[in-house]
């Protein structure tokens, strides 16, 4: 996830100008869940362990990662689980490597050819760049490909789809393209990747051809690699294609570990894998296909950076595309290292980044794991000094990322049941660069994670990375958002769809999670290509890696406060907030939904579509639209507000219990240690059930993207009236039970 620059004067001049009010209280040293007394022992400790993430080690480490491509399945991949292995044992942790098996296709055949009207073959290959050493190490390289394709060997005409979401396709049947029969050409963005081949075959497309736009990550943005860090011509980005909206992981072991003796589901069972062959593409590659291409000129939206004329087709243009790979079962190593907790070591606080990449990947995701290696030593070198964390630490370098969360999903499904009695929270990187503090997660941690962006250093600047996102939100924002940017105690935190290995230990286990990284100064074109190198990284994106010592020093406090609070620091009024703006959107977006629907008809009545086409550029008018009824809010609405209630009776019992000291607090932790459980439901999402967040969900048909309040939200989106109503009650009966059991815990640290 990257953020849009914002130019650094642009948003120190707005401070300037109206002084920020004083919202935060940097003036109290005390922490969220700690006594006064405990709050000083812990900064003591902190301090030390603020000084200890080293840039030149990062960077060192960084250049040993990433010299050789290391994707599942590679010796280098294996050769760099044993070394990080190594490494925890050398900072003095209890540490091993789990093993998984899990199915990862790699390519065996690969054309793309235009055969009508002209003649062209794809290279589907990258180029080494001069003076970028790794770049040349062809072979170890994965080839350009999307992992879970479906094989195939199919010629069609083809049909440009623009970003090819749902809404692309009600595009294209305005304009009379229909693509069944035909290959499509998607470009990236817009949606997880595969989003594109899943809509491309619901409306009965044979292939899928995705390629990047240079508008989107190429020149357009600046200059290309290797004279600056946006995607040559010839870049392609590579990555998985499953289904991963429906269950992310080993797609023949759904919700159980891919242990060696795991029961399997056949090939052809495995509902994640894609029902039409799809290859990703560079730019230099698409354009004689797209130049080909005659019929409707796209919308104005739709079109790219080339220096073509954007057209829909069909037309004469014809393309033949194959896929086939070799459906290996692969081993994949996580490394696992535990600290245990003094004195309530079935509290487990987990931290977690990946280690695999798509070919070197310096940036994703070893610019995270420099950083999780920092953290973990210095942890190390604390412990050694005498720091005894209370709760039990467990650092994860995933394997398997990459192809589908493969190592993270595969290790929690493997120990649930330990994970849903024990986890506290999973904190989760992945990559990192110059820039903001981006912060999304679990509403239960926002107030807690403000309080550590408040500790840490920006260091370029030299305030706070809360202070510096606060000022950016003030300059870039209007309205509400900006006054609440302005006074609300804690900044928003954006809830977390999926992307990364947060997912199963959220969405499938109900662990609250946040996942940390710096970014939006870094603008770069090389995600999952064979740039995405040590000297890419060290030219363009963090080059003195002071901002992974940010990263290290923000995750490593998060990680020493959540193992030392006296009382687990997790804040209800926050989340009640949230979930009553969810519930306000909902109702705002079922009542546009019904304003819409009674609009549309109504024109289609008088023939406003009709009058207003323009015969040179025709567009059909939309099909009618079924009446929507009122939904039955109520019962969320109720739910929302006892969730309110309670949190401000916690709120009042957690103050004067922390002022009063003790008795009640392994009590209370008991008790919260289950709090985010309860926001899931145990039969999951419609279509979906591996999905277990009734809260937070990656969209069925935008894949990275957020929905929240899932089953209700998606099921208004989608015209199904009587689900929504079904999932209005289950969401209304998760949260009640979460605001007993708050007020539950308000009664026992009253005690
Ligand atoms: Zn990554």
């Amino acid at each position: 996830m990257r953020f849009a620059a914002i130019p650094l004067l642009a948003s120190l001049g707005g401070l300037a100008a109206v002084p920020l009010t004083p919202v935060a209280p940097p003036t109290s040293a005390e922490l969220l869940g700690f006594t006064p007394a405990s709050s000083q022992v812990e900064r003591q400790w902190e301090a030390k362990f603020d000084a200890l993430p080293n840039p030149a080690r990062m960077r060192a480490d960084m250049q040993h990662l990433s010299a050789r491509p290391h994707n599942v399945g590679s010796p280098y991949d294996h050769e760099n689980a044993e070394w990080l292995l190594q490494q925890f044992k050398d900072a003095g942790w209890d540490a091993h490597i789990e093993r998984f098996e899990v199915l990862f296709p790699t390519p065996k055949e690969r054309k793309l050819e235009l055969v009508a009207p002209t003649q062209f073959t794809a290279s589907l290959r990258e180029t080494p760049v001069a003076g970028d050493p790794t770049s040349s190490q062809t072979d170890e390289q994965l080839p350009t490909y999307n992992a879970y394709s479906a094989d195939g060997d199919v010629t069609g005409p083809l049909v440009y789809v623009n970003y090819g979401i749902p809404a692309d396709y009600d595009s294209l049947a305005r304009r009379g393209v229909s693509v069944k029969g035909a290959i499509v050409i998607a470009r990236y963005g817009g949606s997880w990747r595969g989003i594109k081949p899943k809509v491309a075959a619901e409306h009965g497309a044979i292939g899928c051809i995705i390629y990047s736009d240079p508008r989107d990550d190429g020149y357009a943005d600046g200059s290309v690699f290797p004279a600056g860090p946006m995607r040559p011509s010839q870049g392609v980005q590579r990555g998985s294609v499953a289904d991963m909206p429906v269950y992310p992981g080993d797609p023949l072991t759904p919700g159980v570990g891919a242990t060696k003796d795991a029961k399997r589901l056949s090939l052809k069972d495995a509902k994640t894998l894609t029902k039409i062959p799809v290859l990703p593409i560079s730019y230099g590659d698409a354009q004689p296909f797209l130049s080909a291409l005659t019929g409707p000129i796209a919308p104005e939206s739709w079109r790219g950076g080339l220096p073509i004329t954007y057209r829909l087709g069909p037309g004469a243009a014809r393309v033949h595309l194959v896929v086939k790979s070799n459906w290996d079962i692969k081993p994949i190593y996580d490394v696992i290292g535990t600290m245990r907790g003094s004195t309530a070591p079935d509290e487990w606080v987990v931290r977690g980044n990946h280690h695999d990449a798509w070919v070197n990947g310096a940036d994703d995701p070893i610019a995270g794991q420099v950083a999780l290696l920092e953290e973990m030593r210095a942890l190390g070198t604390l412990a050694k000094q005498g720091w005894k964390p209370k709760r039990t630490i467990i650092y994860a370098a995933w394997d398997g990322e990459e192809p589908g969360l493969l190592g993270s999903t595969e290790w929690a499904e493997t120990h649930a049941d330990e994970l849903a009695k024990h986890a506290v929270a999973y904190l989760n990187s992945d990559t990192n660069g110059r820039g903001y503090l981006g912060i999304e997660g679990s509403h239960v941690l926002e107030r807690f994670i403000n309080g550590v962006a408040r500790d840490i250093t920006d260091p370029e600047t030299g305030v706070s990375a809360e202070r510096r996102l606060r000022a950016r939100r003030i300059a870039s924002t209007s309205g509400t958002a900006r006054t609440e940017a302005r006074t609300r105690r804690d900044l928003h935190i954006g809830a977390l769809g999926s992307g990364s290995d947060y997912t199963a230990f959220l969405q499938h286990l109900g662990i609250p999670s946040v996942n940390l990284g710096y970014g939006g100064e870094d603008e770069g074109g090389v995600y999952h290509s064979i740039y995405d190198d040590f000297y890419w990284y060290t030219h363009f994106s963090d080059t003195s890696f002071v901002y992974g010592r940010a990263l290290a020093q923000t995750a490593g406090t998060a990680v020493m406060r959540l193992a030392d609070a006296d009382v687990l620091p997790y804040d209800y009024t926050d989340l009640a907030e949230t979930v009553q703006r969810y519930v306000s959107e909902l109702q705002t977006l079922a009542t546009n939904e019904a304003d819409e629907a009674t609009e549309r008809n109504m024109e289609l009545r008088d023939s406003t579509f009709t009058v207003i086409n323009d015969p040179h550029d025709p567009l059909l008018p939309p099909p009618a639209e079924a009446t929507v009824p009122h939904l039955e809010f109520a019962a969320l609405q109720n739910a929302a507000d006892s969730l309110t209630r309670a949190s401000r009776r916690y709120d009042a019992a957690f103050a004067r219990a922390i002022e009063g000291g003790g008795a009640s607090f392994s009590a209370a932790n008991a008790q919260l240690i289950h709090s985010e459980h309860l926001l899931t439901s145990d039969a999951g999402l419609p279509n979906r059930s591996w999905f277990k967040h009734l809260l937070y969900a990656p969209g069925y048909y935008t894949g990275y993207g957020v929905k929240t309040i899932p089953g209700v939200r998606e099921a208004i989106e989608q015209h199904e009236w009587s689900l929504a109503n079904q999932q209005i009650e289950r969401v209304a009966a998760a949260l009640n039970a979460e605001a007993a059991l708050v007020d539950e815990v308000a009664g026992t640290l009253s005690r």
